[in-house]
């Protein structure tokens, strides 16, 4: 009886390179496919709906299988590194055909598939990233380092993270870093794993953690900025992201140039609810790009544009100079329409130049890779040409000159060059690790005298055969004789039995068919010695060209990368003026005061798309100050526009700083450093906590973190509570915001609550503002223009009609309103305060419920305290005293009336 299936010289191998990656699943290449063997068989074959299979059935302990076609492997990989799982490319590393006797061929893992490293750039998105963070939190340290490293782009980047001094690890920051980021997977020290695996995954619900054992140093690679010993947190945790890299894929780090320090404190932090609520890039409806912030600014052509863009958006600027460095940039595309334009047309034909690198720098990449890689780089040129057309040129305002933030790319012509000499133009698809005979023909003729000569060589021999057919027939006089050719076998002459008497003598039997032999000849053996071994040897010399090249070309690395960072710069400007010319964006000036000052802002996603049907955006100022005008309370009915207003404000705060024009007549920004949002319902009600939780959460947040130089957003505060509780929390938030020394930060309050607009009677720097509404019958009209002071009425019944709620309803509310507002009834319907009894009955038939409490009031002879209450109710001026005073006036008659002894 045989032996365990396992034990196999095949399943030897196996087993050996499994061992070392216990926890991926192992990709084993089998000629043309991957096959996956036992419990990576078992995991993968549901996951990717393939037929799992066994293999040696007839054996007692058949092995569970499946497997995949090479050629559509990056597919597969992929779905299993987006699910979490790694995956390990094991390929055979010589050729079979070569390997002597019965001895395996040798197979090697050469690279491993991770959630943040996906190997094959293909798959992402062209304009987002697909990042590996590494967090280095050393136990009980003052400072956490976070490291960032883009494998398809090429971007590595570290910084270091304040630890407060409660001393937790993830601290605010840091986690709300990694939400900025939002990498695929993130490595933490295997010892502290346990305790921050559990956080990180509750905000990163999208990424994998990995533990990984720290030590495990990457000190033989050289990469700029990058110190192998050091322990400072940002160098060890860019330390256990270049470990992590090498160790599986190895390609994504030869390559990198630099590791780029970054501080969080030149930029503005920005929390999710914020990005959230101002739908900067995902909207609030699906969650894609469809009308955000960043679909409307991302005029870019090249996705490294795209990609920088969001970068920008995303990381807003703290310095006014560096601010007005980008601007400068925008302002000079903004002056040249023709060159921007000529600039745009030739910067599409570099693509995603920095992921075209790094496709050809996998061990995978094949001619076509190469081949578009060279497309690219051809592009280049033609960028700095158009750009340097606008060099010398002064422009009547005095402006000339290229500004700095406008960087030329530099060609790389040498890598240029030598691609297109090496390469013919539309190579064939050459397999990962494929050797098969036809997937050769793409290394150009003239390129390597040696390859013309064996190619010669091969088609002279072919000649020779293909001519052979017709001179043998004539020869032996068989008329039928044909030449074959057989994979293993290779060419013969091929005589059906009836002919074998006229067989020449010289003819050798290789091979006997069922109604046919096959012979060679001396000679025909030696041609197909020279064809088969020419053949062979030029699709050796041709992967030994490949290579060769391609290694050239990666050494270019670092002029490419920077060409590639360059042309992300430029494409990123030129979209910013692309915009700002067509939606008549303006410069704003930005300056380290404390100012905010817009004149004419208007909402950049909500403006075009009134304009696409044809309607207005009204525009509106805004005009605050921490000395002057901090706080504006603003009311208005539903529906005029507030929250509109609101989120316009602080977009045009962020577009600011991020470098861009503004949709505005003008605008003053002086530096904020953090916009703060609370904004209508949040999408964490999903987690089961409840609005008005998540709402005073934010709020709480708001007013521990906001500074003088924040902006304050809030829209709707306590609007998930009884009215006296929200507007009691409404009216303290905002005193607070006043009132607390040294906060003063710039705030806009939308409020429904028309009380609020008393503060602005006792608090020196709170002003009131409203959205004008007209009524036009029963008809409301919204002018959607901010004023000053508020709005007296909040026109709901009509924004109800509006929406389509029943006339027998809407009548009967106004009906309920009437009374209401003239204090007949309580806010439950209830009558209560009436002057008169019988104008209660006829307004709101009057209910045996309400009836009771009628008598009170309406008889004649009410008691001393029933009168002295009435009296004071008639004295009573609400537009004057604040809803506390009212609260407390309302206890003190409750408490009058009951003390009286009257019996209701
Ligand atoms: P509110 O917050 O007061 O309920 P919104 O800000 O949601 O009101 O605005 C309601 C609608 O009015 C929006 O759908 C928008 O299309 C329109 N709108 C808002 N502001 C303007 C404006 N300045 N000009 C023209 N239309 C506007």
């Amino acid at each position: 009886m045989s032996a365990s299936s396992l034990d196999t010289p095949m399943m030897r191998q196996y087993r050996e390179i499994k061992a070392h990656h216990p926890d991926a699943i192992l990709f084993y290449r089998m000629g043309d496919f991957y096959e996956m063997f036992l419990r990576d068989a078992e995991v993968a074959a549901p996951l990717l709906d393939i037929a799992l299979t066994t293999r040696d059935k007839a054996k007692a302990d058949p092995i569970p299988m499946c497997g995949i076609p090479v050629h559509s492997a990056d597919g597969y990989v992929k779905r299993l590194a987006e699910l979490g799982h790694k995956v390990a490319i094991c390929e055979q590393v010589e050729d079979p055909r070569r390997v002597a006797g019965r001895r395996l061929v040798r197979r090697r893992v050469v690279e491993v598939v991770t959630p943040g490293l996906v190997g094959d750039p293909e798959g992402i998105a062209a304009h987002s990233e697909l990042a590996l963070a590494a967090v280095h939190a050393p136990e009980g340290g003052s400072s956490v380092g976070l490291a960032v490293l883009e494998a398809s782009t090429g971007d590595f980047r570290a910084t270091c993270i304040d630890v407060p001094a409660a001393g937790d690890a993830l601290s605010a920051p840091l986690l709300e870093e990694l939400r900025r980021v939002a990498p695929r997977e993130v490595l933490v020290d295997a010892a502290r794993a346990p305790l921050l695996a559990e956080r990180l995954a509750e905000i990163l619900p999208e990424a994998t953690v990995t533990p990984v054992e720290p030590g495990a140093e990457a000190t033989e690679l050289s990469v700029d900025g990058f110190e192998p010993g050091s322990q400072d947190p940002s160098q060890r945790a860019a330390a256990a992201a270049l470990a992590y890299a090498a160790a599986n894929q190895p390609s994504a780090v030869v390559h990198l140039q630099r590791l780029r320090p970054y501080r969080l404190a030149d930029a503005m932090r920005s929390d999710a609810a914020t990005r959230r609520h101002l739908e900067l890039f995902e909207n609030a409806e699906d969650g894609s790009r469809r009308g955000t912030v960043i679909e409307r600014l991302d005029e870019s052509v090249t996705p490294l544009g795209a990609r920088c863009l969001a970068r920008w958006l995303a990381y807003p600027l703290l310095d006014p100079e560096s601010i007005a460095a980008r601007q400068s940039g925008v302002a000079w595309f903004c002056a040249r329409d023709r060159l921007r334009g000529r600039l745009r047309e030739v910067l599409r034909g570099v693509r995603d130049l920095e992921r075209l690198f790094a496709k050809a720098a996998r061990p995978g990449a094949g001619p076509r890779d190469l081949v578009a890689l060279r497309g690219s780089l051809e592009a280049l040129p033609a960028v700095a040409a158009a750009l340097a057309e606008g060099d010398d040129d002064l422009l009547p305002d005095g402006e000339g000159g290229r500004p700095a933030a406008v960087a030329c790319p530099v060609p790389v012509p040498e890598a240029a060059e030598l691609l297109a000499e090496a390469l013919v133009d539309d190579p064939p698809i050459v397999h990962r690790g494929s050797r098969g005979a036809g997937e050769t023909g793409y290394i150009r003729a003239g390129f390597r005298p040696e390859l013309d000569v064996l190619r010669s060589a091969a088609s002279k021999g072919r000649e020779w055969i293909a001519g052979l057919e017709a001179r043998e027939r004539e020869r032996s006089g068989i008329p039928t004789m044909k030449v074959r050719f057989h994979p293993v076998h290779g060419y013969s002459l091929e005589v059906t039995k009836a002919n074998l008497d006229r067989v020449p003598g010289d003819y050798e039997r290789k091979q006997t068919l069922a109604s046919a032999e096959r012979f060679t000849t001396p000679e025909l053996r030696e041609a197909e010695g020279s064809v088969v071994g020419a053949n062979d040897r030029a699709a050796d010399l041709e992967r030994e060209l490949f290579e060769q090249v391609r290694q050239a070309v990666l050494s270019h690395g670092a002029a490419i990368r920077a060409a590639a960072r360059a042309v992300a710069g430029v494409d990123s400007l030129a979209a910013l003026a692309e915009v700002a010319r067509r939606d008549g964006w303006v410069r704003p000036v930005v300056d380290d005061s404390l100012r905010l000052e817009i004149c004419a802002g208007r909402h950049p996603v909500v403006e075009p798309i009134l304009r696409a049907r044809d309607e207005e955006f009204v525009p509106n100022d805004s005009d605050l100050d921490p000395d002057a005008v901090q706080l504006v309370v603003l009311t208005g009915p539903n529906m005029s526009g507030k929250s509109t207003y609101l989120r316009q404000v602080a977009l045009i705060v962020l577009l600011a700083q991020t470098g861009s024009f503004v949709p505005a007549e003008s605008a003053r920004v002086g530096i904020v450093d953090r916009v703060f949002t609370r904004v209508g319902a949040s999408d964490r009600l999903a987690r089961g906590e409840s609005t008005f939780m998540v709402e005073m959460r934010e709020t709480a947040e708001i007013l521990s973190e906001a500074s003088r130089r924040s902006l304050v957003i809030l829209d709707e505060i306590g609007r998930g509570t009884s009215t006296f509780d929200g507007l009691s929390i409404a009216w303290a938030v905002a005193e607070y915001l006043h009132d607390t020394p040294g906060l003063g930060a710039r705030t806009l309050f939308a409020t429904h609550y028309h009380e609020l607009a008393d503060l602005a009677r006792t608090k020196e720097r709170v002003r009131n503002a409203h959205f004008q509404a007209r009524e036009y019958g029963d008809e409301v009209v919204f002018l959607r223009r901010l004023v000053e002071g508020a709005a007296n009425r909040s026109f709901g019944i009509q924004v109800a009609k509006l929406a389509g709620l029943p006339a027998s309803v809407t009548a009967r509310a106004r009906e309920i309103l009437a009374n209401l507002e003239g204090g007949e009834l309580d806010e439950s319907g209830r009558p209560r305060l009436a002057q008169h009894g019988d104008e209660l009955g006829t307004a709101s038939g009057a209910t045996p419920e309400g009836g009771a409490q009628l008598g009170l009031f309406a008889v004649e002879g009410a008691s001393p305290a029933e009168r002295a209450v009435l009296k004071d109710l008639r004295a009573f001026d609400p537009e004057r005293t604040t809803p506390v005073d009212a609260l407390v006036a309302v206890q003190a008659w409750i408490q009058r009336l009951r003390g009286s002894g009257e019996k209701p």
